[in-house]
């Protein structure tokens, strides 16, 4: 079984208090077999990093950041850059949410230079693309993702986009109000990405879906081929939610490698 990855970013929720509450509660609630074929993460606020660390210890859960600057040090107020983050001995970091994009003025040009900056500094960048309901009601979805993943990755050279994951997030699917994509939804844009990650060279980057994934259709999506792993916001704030939703796909994954295998779509 190839690893799928699942995961939760936070965005300005939990306090040190909370986040040490959370970590010891999903280490008690994690599944015996979760860190085997599963890349299990969390993106805590900047101000919890070192509680989680510790919290973490030597459980299969890996830590991310959700934002950082692409200079290393310099005159920006309120930034943490790749060497601060670094002390925290994070795996991971998120960058280009779409909530960076509208509330933070974001844009495709600084995400490419933070993507730089995070591997040059050893972290794997989780890039999160997202369509526009506009865009979904034009039939632009994956013409849309497709260009923020070019814009992003620009300038870079296989391998260095081979140490990346894409997060296909969907604007009208996440957080409050959203609407989840279902499978049928998500897979054709899925399925562009990973033909558009296959001509830059980088076959293998993983694709994960996000966007209001709860425990009634985590095991659906996480059934499709084109899509790598889970990318959780909500339903996944408590350690009980997030510990249900990993079992939920586990269970699922299991149950459908012992059936026979479905009509997959070619992805190029
Ligand atoms: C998100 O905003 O990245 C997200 C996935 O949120 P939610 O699951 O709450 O829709």
């Amino acid at each position: 079984m190839s690893t799928f990855w699942i995961g939760t970013g936070w965005k300005m929720n939990k306090t040190v208090a909370e986040t040490r509450r959370y970590i010891a509660d999903l280490k008690a609630r994690l599944p015996d077999d979760a860190g085997a074929d599963y890349a299990l993460f969390i993106i805590p606020p900047f101000t919890a990093l070192a509680a989680a660390r510790e919290a973490i210890g030597m459980a299969p859960v890996l830590l991310g950041a959700q934002n950082m600057h692409w200079a290393d040090a310099g005159a920006y107020t309120g930034e943490i850059s790749a060497v601060m983050l670094k002390e925290f001995d994070i795996d991971l970091v998120e960058l280009g949410h779409s909530e960076r994009r509208e509330h933070f003025g974001e844009t495709d040009a600084t995400i490419n230079l933070k993507v730089k900056a995070a591997l040059r500094h050893g972290f794997r960048p989780l890039l999160c693309v997202g369509d526009s309901a506009e865009e979904r009601a034009a039939g632009a979805s994956g013409a849309a993702v497709v260009r923020q993943v070019k814009l992003a990755f620009a300038g870079l050279t296989k391998s260095e986009i081979s140490r990346c994951l894409v997060a296909y997030e969907p604007i009208w699917a996440i957080g409050e109000g959203g609407v989840p994509a279902s499978p049928e939804e998500a897979r054709p844009v899925h399925v562009a990405l990973h033909v558009a990650l296959k001509e830059l060279g980088a076959p293998s980057v993983p694709v994960l879906y996000g966007g209001s994934v709860n425990l009634d259709n985590a095991a659906a999506l996480a059934g499709e081929q084109a899509i790598d792993g889970l990318f959780v916001g909500r339903a996944a704030w408590s350690a009980d939610g997030f510990a249900a939703l990993i079992s939920r796909v586990m269970a699922a994954r299991k149950a459908a490698t012992s059936t026979p295998a479905k009509a997959m779509p070619a992805i190029g």
